[in-house]
């Protein structure tokens, strides 16, 4: 007798930053894939007008919004949500949406480092962690895969070139693990002259070659900051020495990482600069089905090329270099002092070439230690954001 199998269950996914550059490109794969996928919680910080045409697209019934105020004007606003709309706000909102009964898996797309509670919340009740916050893991890494192993939950990497690696490893043991090489495009100011950097806008800053991002990303990526932070995200989710991270500028951005193993043979991921591809990836996982975009097409001309790195060019990048070597709390103050510095010169508060000046200041200032637990990182974030603010409105020496 021929049964038909009875249909999978549909994964359940909670997405925090669901109105953000990596929300919407989830949500492409969220519609892409109903039958497969179902978003059960949303988040944002403050556009609660768009999060409710989300809520209202996907019948999503638990709402979050962090900012007061936008909690405040969605509450006096019900009627623009789903009927039977659970809101919930602040950090505790987020915390709240992170642990529902309803959900598997929790997708951290919140900019800075604001999701790390929700992330731990998360992983704590079992759930598995889909993270795109990259600044997390440099913030509290250990802390982390800690959460992670307690529970048994999965960190399923969402930032493209450590989803490449998670996908290049797979099957493979670690010990014949030689080095990882993260790509970089070089971000919007790759071939500028050096001399012309003294007059960066935000406007050029946040025009990126190759993708389409949020704004501090956007500027982390014309810094390198952006792949130093990746660096000891990688090193931290695979269980790596920060000798065995590395990186090497590639302006096509279609290869997203190499798995060097210790004989000598690479693997690599390559698929095109859409983050609809580590997205779905992550939230699939392990099942693949057809993606949202169009993959790479060999029939037209596609030439890939690859560069070393000119650090002298990218100082930010050599400092993250120096944390993950240092360890201790070193990338907590980094990433903090490198988030302050980059908002104050997205308000035109610092020029382009003082973010690396706020953020070298604040690594020399304040004394580095191994953290025994999360609130002794806490501490140092904030010190650390306290000094690049001091540094930022009084910049002499
Ligand atoms: P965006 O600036 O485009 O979006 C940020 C999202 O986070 C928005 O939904 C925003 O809500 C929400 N948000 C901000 N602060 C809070 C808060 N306190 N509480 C709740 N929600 C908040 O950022 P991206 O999507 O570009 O980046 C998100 C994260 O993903 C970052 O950590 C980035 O490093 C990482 N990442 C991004 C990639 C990309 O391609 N964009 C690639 C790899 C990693 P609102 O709209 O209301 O302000
Ligand atoms: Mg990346």
């Amino acid at each position: 007798m021929v049964t038909s199998a009875a249909p999978s269950p549909r994964k359940r996914v909670v997405l925090l930053g669901a109105t953000g550059s990596i929300g919407e490109n989830t949500l492409r794969v969220l519609a892409a894939h109903r039958d497969k996928l179902e978003l059960v919680g949303i988040a944002a910080h403050s556009k609660w007008e768009k999060l409710a045409a989300i809520a209202r697209q996907f019948d999503v019934r638990h709402v979050g919004l962090f900012d007061d105020a936008a909690y405040s004007a969605a509450r006096a606003n019900l009627a623009a949500f789903p009927a039977g709309t659970h809101l919930v706000g602040g950090l505790s909102g987020l915390v709240e949406l992170a642990q529902l009964p309803a959900a598997d898996t929790v997708l951290v797309a919140v900019v800075g480092t604001t999701g790390l509670a929700p992330a731990l919340a998360a992983l704590a009740a079992g759930k598995d962690l889909a993270l795109a916050s990259k600044e997390i893991l440099v913030l509290a890494g250990k802390f982390v895969v800690a959460a992670a192993k307690k529970s048994g939950a999965k960190i399923l990497p969402v930032d493209s070139e450590h989803n490449a690696v998670f996908q290049c490893l797979e099957g493979h043991p670690h010990t014949g693990v030689r080095r990882i090489i993260l790509t970089a495009s070089g971000g919007a100011f790759r071939d500028w002259p050096a001399a012309r950097l003294a007059h960066v806008t935000p406007a050029d800053a946040l025009h990126h070659p190759n993708w389409s991002m949020g704004p501090k990303i956007t500027v982390d990526s014309a810094t390198l900051a952006n792949k130093g932070l990746e660096l000891i995200e990688a090193q931290c989710l695979f269980g790596l020495r920060p000798e065995q991270c590395t990186a090497v500028l590639h302006p096509q951005s279609i290869v997203h990482a190499f798995v060097e193993f210790t004989d000598g043979a690479m693997l690599a991921q390559l698929c095109p600069p859409s983050m609809t591809f580590p997205i779905q990836h992550a939230l699939l996982h392990p099942v693949r089905a057809p993606g949202v975009d169009s993959a790479l097409d060999f029939t037209k001309l596609l030439s890939l090329e690859f560069r070393p790195i000119d650090e002298s060019r990218f100082p930010l990048l050599r400092l993250a270099r120096e944390t993950m070597a240092a360890a201790g709390v070193a990338p907590a103050i980094f990433n903090a002092a490198n988030e302050v510095a980059v908002a104050a010169f997205l308000a035109s508060e610092i020029p382009f070439l003082a973010i690396p000046r706020v953020v070298e200041h604040v690594l020399a200032t304040i004394p580095n230690f191994e953290p025994a637990d999360l609130p002794s990182v806490l501490v140092a974030d904030t010190e650390s954001r306290r000094l690049a603010r001091l540094k930022i409105l009084d910049p002499q020496p």
